[in-house]
């Protein structure tokens, strides 16, 4: 491991000793009922006359293998997934914190987002997009030795091919961490993240479904239909489902796993 690797990994595992300050669940929860969800779904999947899938929630069939598949502690993704349009966050003209990379996918939406968030006043970038496999293994590795056991890791980092950052449409908008939880551009994230396609699935209230420490910086692009349509009915606030939950829902409806 070269110095300056191991001189980020030192920096990332000391940030997270400060991630963890539990704020009070909104009790304004309502939470839409399974064939509510599923009504809504069935008709964000856009069909041919012979009943094949063309779009889902706005995405065109031949990406939406990629941009729906399940990544959360129980689901791992396939072995040393890829996608295959990554391209240099920096050189596509997005804030960066160091080497970024994103899927081509996503280049619009996340530069609009950070420009509109910079013309509000908010300092977003990416500050952590794009992992590899092979990086989340020598960053979950650390995290085991900072702190001692798997499973306590495990709530801060995800197992090695179970990051949603290995899908390279998911971004870390800052890499303050405790600092912007209680900033301003964390609220204006969690208002306007699904404006650009993105949803924030490690919200507090999901935080004992999704297995992870609230992480209001962390966005997950599915698309501005799907993303706006799970914002309207509160999903960071519902109590038995979550995003991850509905990103499987839109995966089996779609068929995916047998296209
Ligand atoms: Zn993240």
């Amino acid at each position: 491991m070269n110095l300056l690797r191991r001189r980020l990994l030192i920096a990332a595992a000391t940030s997270v000793a400060s991630l963890w300050t539990p704020l009070r669940v909104r009790a304004d929860a309502r939470e839409p009922d399974l064939a509510t969800l599923r009504g809504w779904i069935s008709a964000g999947i856009e069909r041919d006359s012979s009943g094949a899938v063309v779009r889902v929630f706005g995405v065109d069939q031949a990406a939406s293998d990629d941009v729906f598949l399940r990544a959360t502690r129980s689901d791992a993704l396939p072995d040393g997934y890829a996608p295959a349009d990554l391209v240099s966050a920096g050189a596509s003209g997005i804030a960066t914190a160091g080497r970024q990379l994103l899927r081509a996918l996503i280049v619009e939406d996340t530069r609009a987002l950070i420009a509109e968030a910079a013309s509000d006043g908010h300092d977003l970038y990416v500050g952590s997009g794009f992992r590899s496999q092979a990086y989340q293994e020598v960053v979950f590795a650390a995290q085991i030795n900072r702190w001692g056991d798997e499973e306590t890791a495990n709530r801060y980092s995800a197992r090695p091919g179970h990051s949603h950052h290995q899908l390279g449409t998911t971004i870390d908008f800052t890499n303050t961490f405790g600092a912007f939880r209680r900033s301003a551009a964390a609220d204006w994230l969690r208002d306007n993240a699904h404006r650009f396609g993105f949803v924030l699935p490690y919200s507090v209230a999901a935080t004992n479904r999704t297995g992870y420490i609230d992480e209001p910086w962390h966005a997950r692009w599915v698309g501005q239909p799907l993303a706006a349509q799970l914002r309207s009915a509160n999903y960071q606030d519902w109590s038995t489902l979550d995003a991850d939950d509905v990103i499987a829902m839109v995966r089996a409806e779609a068929a995916l796993d047998v296209a």
